[in-house]
């Protein structure tokens, strides 16, 4: 599968493509975000979050007028929590997942590489010779 999956309360597999929701959560900031802030932060729907994300646990806090509001820090440690928990049951050690092969794949010629605040191991698929990475931590203060 392409991206980990977790369990929502209702049941329904909830995708979570936790290596790049990871880069967008660390710049939020500590404040109150709109659902339509909050999607635009994240590049996604505003129902993707309303339905989806609330649903897998999403803290929130809603208003008088039926408005939801989010706080960054809340947010942040959420994704924090589900992208630890989905990477730990879906990625097995020592791989890295291909998206042309479509499966994690363990390469042999791994170097670590660093963008913004994010480190990164570095790879080529051993079958089909692309270049692959995955995130293994990130510094700064928002973490
Ligand atoms: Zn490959």
């Amino acid at each position: 599968m392409s991206t980990p999956k977790i369990n929502t309360p209702n049941g329904k597999p909830f995708k979570f493509g936790a290596f790049r929701v990871k880069q967008h959560a660390i710049g939020l900031l500590n404040m109150l975000y709109t659902s339509n802030e909050l999607a635009e932060a994240f590049e996604t729907d505003r129902r993707v979050i309303l339905e989806r994300w609330i649903g897998a646990g999403l803290p929130y806090t809603k208003d008088d007028h039926g408005r939801y509001w989010f706080s960054g820090r809340e947010v942040e440690a959420w994704v924090k929590v589900v992208s630890a928990r989905s990477e730990k049951r879906h990625v097995p050690e020592g791989t890295i997942w291909c998206n042309k092969c479509k499966k994690h794949v363990k390469p042999n010629d791994t170097r670590t590489g660093e963008k913004r605040r994010l480190t990164y191991l570095r790879a080529t698929c051993p079958q089909c010779g692309r270049p692959i990475a995955r995130v293994t931590g990130s510094k700064g203060a928002a973490w």
